[in-house]
């Protein structure tokens, strides 16, 4: 066999696992091989309040990221799209009290500089997977990106957009299944579960797993959680909210803080009985 169309992505130009290292003030982070990272918090910063005690709430239940959007990509215009730069500073405040590193989605290639100075991780979701100049652009600098898989990208298209931004010079990259669109519409999105054993022999990259967007339904995140965990992923990206059926987007498949904390605690069993790395 020839070498890969995503050479730098592949095992053939990389044997050893790729494990992307997260600096914050009060302890680092790792994703990747040996480790199982949990990455939580709500769809989108609907408020101050609401998102300090949801990130308080988290830490205690022993999450190692936080998430939450600022910049959403909704696909109805009239929808929520989030409270932009000043959900920034919001999250930024969160990652302070919390020390824990922080991670929210880029749309705008303008927006990078601000995004650059108050998150951790970078996410690029399924809508800009093939944005191949915003994957150009985080390609340059330095700070972890998570790659979400395209709403229909195959898996070469998906390790092919990786392969834009390690080309740029950027190697701290992490993929993230999040469901793929098929004939199926009982649930928001079919797992593919297949391609996280498959990714693991294939590419040396981390991978994460999502199953909030992958179903649709928070009654299914766990068990596709501990589903993704047990066939090798890298770690899992959940949603989370005080009270989800008022939540301003994606309240059908968040989870509530008391049930987040069951599913970690599981996951956590999990990734020890694997012979994980406990952070
Ligand atoms: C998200 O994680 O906030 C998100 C919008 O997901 P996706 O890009 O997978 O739809
Ligand atoms: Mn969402």
């Amino acid at each position: 066999m020839g070498m890969a169309s995503y050479a730098l992505a592949s095992r053939d130009c990389q044997a050893q696992d790729t494990i992307v290292e997260i600096n914050t003030s009060h302890k680092k982070i790792f994703i990747g091989e040996g480790y199982c990272t949990v990455i939580a918090g709500p769809c989108a910063v609907e408020g101050i309040e609401e998102y300090l005690a949801i990130a308080r709430i988290l830490q205690t239940s022993g999450v190692h990221v936080l998430r939450g959007g600022v910049f959403k990509p909704r696909t109805s215009p009239y929808s929520f799209k989030g409270l932009g730069s000043e959900g920034l500073k919001i999250i930024s405040e969160a990652r302070d009290i919390t020390g824990l590193p922080v991670i929210t989605e880029i749309m705008d290639v303008r927006d990078l500089d601000l995004l650059y100075e108050n998150v951790d991780v970078l996410q690029i979701g399924s809508r800009n997977m093939q944005n191949f100049t915003l994957l150009e652009e985080v390609g340059k600098i330095d700070k972890p990106v998570m790659l979400k898989r395209g709403l229909s990208a195959t898996i070469e298209e998906w390790l092919l957009a990786a392969e834009y931004i390690l080309s740029g010079g950027n190697r701290r990259v992490i993929l993230c299944e999040r469901g793929i669109r098929t004939f199926e519409h009982f649930t928001r999105n079919t797992v593919d579960i297949g391609a996280v054993a498959l990714l693991k022999q294939l590419s040396h990259l981390p991978i994460i797993v999502d199953p909030s967007h992958a179903t649709g339904r928070w009654k299914m995140v766990s068990p596709i959680a501990r589903a993704a965990v047990a066939a090798g992923a890298d770690g899992i990206m959940v949603e989370v909210h005080q009270n989800p059926d008022q939540a301003l987007s994606d309240g059908k498949q968040s989870l509530t803080p008391q049930n987040f904390d069951k599913m970690f605690k599981k996951i956590i069993q999990l990734a020890e009985l694997d012979g994980k790395i406990i952070q």
